[in-house]
């Protein structure tokens, strides 16, 4: 198949492009390297099936594919708050063009929606049926609104136009590539605790939250992907293993072998209290869940960063 990703130089979007080449498929990668970097792909950049388009998702693109991943935007708090406007419009214009072109092609959008369209979340763990708990005015929202009206636009295109569309709500994911600045808690306390820095927890560390391992998103990913099945979704996909942000800390320093101390500041304004997927649905229906525990994901990501760390890339 010929298969559009949007994000591809980022995070997740590079897994992706890369497990979709290993299986013989042409990937069309587009990024305006906002916050995705080309050294994500450099390993795809000589494969003739791989072809990288540096544009923007909010400027109008047409492309001859039979699948769209429509996966650009940054993910992590700090990021998608440098510029929240530029987040509104990815994540709704960026839709809307990922809309279009499926609409006018008849394939289909796998669409990354998140977490965060349950905000802080009132019900736990959160099933695909809670509406959610959002702050609509407050420093998430550019983020969390953008990723809850980008999943409206997908299923009224569908109820309008008959739009092929799945809606995937990804929770926490964590592995290798994950950039040393993204300014999430797995990279900033693998990073901190190789440089023996201080730790920085925020809030009192009692939040929770469930990662998954990148490799295991992926391969629910493909599961969609590869299956028949008709459904839109939503789907949650994630890791349901729930840990304490504290008790992740303390993981990362146990296996690094770090001196670094613990600091505290203050938690950031409608930052989640807990997170933790149900999975029930895409089980049911595609058969995935995680197979690799936090402790081993985290010691796999702990090795490629050491890797790049020592190799300054
Ligand atoms: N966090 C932290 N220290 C950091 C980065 C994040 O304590 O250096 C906390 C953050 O406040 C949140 C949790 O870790 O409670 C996960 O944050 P992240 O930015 O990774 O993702 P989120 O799930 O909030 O989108």
């Amino acid at each position: 198949m010929k298969v559009l990703v949007t994000g591809a130089c980022g995070f997740i979007g590079s897994h992706i492009a890369k497990r979709l080449v290993v299986e013989g498929h042409n990937v069309i990668a587009i990024d305006n390297l906002s916050s995705g970097d080309l050294d994500n792909v450099k390993d795809l950049q000589t494969n003739t099936l791989f072809k990288f388009i540096n544009t923007n998702v909010i400027d109008s693109y047409h492309y001859d594919v039979d699948y769209v991943f429509n996966f650009a935007c940054p993910a992590s708090p700090i990021q998608y708050q440098l510029n929240p406007v530029s987040t509104v419009e990815t994540n709704v214009l960026g839709t809307l063009n990922a809309l279009r072109l499926a609409q006018k092609k008849g394939v289909t959008v796998l669409q990354a929606s998140t977490s965060e369209v349950y905000g802080d979340p009132l019900v736990h763990p959160q099933s695909e049926n809670y509406f959610g708990n959002v702050n609509p005015i407050g420093p998430r929202a550019c983020y969390d609104e953008g990723k809850r009206v980008a999943e409206t636009l997908c299923f009224d295109y569908f109820r309008q136009f008959g739009t092929k569309i799945k809606v995937v709500r990804i929770f926490n994911t964590y592995g290798p590539k994950m950039r040393f600045n993204d300014g999430r808690i797995v990279s900033n306390l693998i990073v901190q605790a190789i440089r023996g820095e201080p730790i920085t927890i925020y809030g009192d560390g009692n939040q929770t939250r469930s990662f998954c391992y990148i490799d295991d998103l992926i391969d629910g990913l493909m599961a969609i992907f590869n299956s028949s099945n008709k459904n839109n979704g939503p789907y949650n996909i994630g890791n349901p293993e729930e840990v304490k942000i504290i008790d992740l800390a303390n993981i990362i320093l146990e296996i690094t072998n770090s001196k670094s101390t613990i600091t505290y500041s203050p938690l950031p304004i409608d930052d989640p209290k807990k997170r933790q997927p149900d999975i029930t649905r895409i089980k049911s229906e595609y058969s995935w869940f995680p197979t690799i525990s936090l402790t081993n994901g985290i010691i796999k990501t702990i090795e490629d960063f050491s890797n790049r760390m020592l190799h300054n890339v």
